[in-house]
């Protein structure tokens, strides 16, 4: 156990030197983590309120008190402030003069307008935009994060065994929904990485439905994209089934989706850019005349949050590295019919990919 405490304190603080030599990369003095994903990566904390403060000499969780133990047991070597009833603002300035800061720099894409407002009229220092720079920091995971992001993609594949004994027509998608939770906590998962998508029949043809009354019936394409989290970290799998025997033409599409799948997957390896594998899957789809039918990206990578660069899409240049996470989820939309997507999650390495996904992916006739 002690030894366990050690490896994660040393894991850390590598994060921790990697935004001090970004603070000089940058020109700037120190930095306001308020990104969630970003300060738990940084330092380890996982509360939901605060920033985590760093410069070339100081680095500190500033929080309110109801975080103040979460965040000495959760950062041991970050020093700990908890603000008062003056707020951050005060707190904030009182480490900016002690520590001489003069540029400051902070998460843009991250903080709140009203927020910025608040530390801009109280600071005497100049705020300086930095964009994903400390968010980038995330993709090429570590061994250790890699490990709980199997095991998370491992409660995915025992969920979605479970689930196809469950389901049954005449349930409601909400219903089924409500089960794939209950499940991945059952099986060992903190919570879900985010609301299950459970769509069936037209429901299907739209990418991120919404669970619904609607009742599974024979005949039915039912698509289940449902995630976990595990110490922090995400899965993301998809299985797109059909109740009852499935049409010519739903086989047809389903084996479009799942031989552009298999060829992504199959292209995937360091070296490539993120837009190359997603070409290589839309060049199936849509060679197969179903061009304006695969609307959304081929991919995201995965780690603290759900969907985290770099991605798999036309427009991403990004060349990917071994340590990375991709999802390679190729589908098929049609308005009034209905739609398949297949997802696995993987990790890229020099030679090709892990797969992390195991369920089965010959079409499922439940
Ligand atoms: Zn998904
Ligand atoms: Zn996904």
């Amino acid at each position: 156990m002690r030894r366990k405490n050690k490896k994660k304190v040393c894991e850390i603080m590598d994060n921790f030197k990697k935004v001090q030599s970004l603070l000089n990369d940058l020109s700037i003095d120190a930095v306001l983590i308020s990104n969630g994903n970003n300060m738990r990566y940084i330092s380890g904390f996982a509360g939901e309120t605060g920033y985590v403060y760093i410069s070339k000499q100081r680095h500190a969780v500033i929080t309110d008190f109801r975080y103040t133990i979460q965040a000495e047991i959760e950062a041991p070597d970050y020093e700990v402030i908890t603000i008062d009833n003056l707020g951050y603002p005060k707190a904030i300035d009182d480490i900016l003069i002690s520590d001489g800061v003069k540029l400051l720099g902070f998460e843009s894409e991250d903080m709140l307008y009203s927020n910025y407002l608040q530390l801009k009229e109280k600071l005497n220092v100049e705020l300086i935009p930095i964009r994903d720079e400390i968010t980038r920091l995330r993709r090429i995971k570590t061994p250790q994060e890699l490990d709980y992001i199997r095991r998370a993609e491992a409660i995915g594949d025992e969920v979605f065994t479970e689930i196809l004994t469950y389901i049954k027509p005449g349930m409601t998608e909400i219903q089924i929904a409500a089960r794939i939770e209950y499940l991945l906590k059952m099986n060992g998962a903190e919570k879900s990485s985010f609301p299950a998508i459970v769509a069936s029949g037209i429901n299907s043809s739209m990418p991120h439905a919404v669970p619904s009354e609607k009742k599974v019936e024979e005949g039915d394409f039912l698509t289940l994209d449902f995630g976990c989290e595990y110490k922090g970290y995400c899965s993301d799998m998809t299985r797109t089934i059909v109740i009852g025997k499935a049409s010519d033409k739903q086989k047809e599409i389903y084996n479009i989706v799942l031989e552009a799948q298999l060829t992504a997957l199959d292209f995937i390896r360091a070296g490539v850019r993120g837009k190359d594998v997603d070409k290589v899957a839309r060049d199936i789809i849509y060679g197969a005349g179903y061009e304006g039918c695969f609307g959304h990206g081929l991919g995201h990578g995965v780690g603290l949050f759900i969907h985290e660069g770099p991605r798999l899409s036309p427009i991403d240049d990004t060349i990917l590295e071994a340590g990375m996470t991709e999802t390679v989820e190729p589908g098929i939309y049609i308005k009034g019919f209905g739609g398949v997507r297949i997802e696995d999650l993987v990790i890229v390495t020099e030679t090709g990919c892990e797969n992390l996904t195991h369920s089965d992916k010959q079409l499922i006739e439940l």
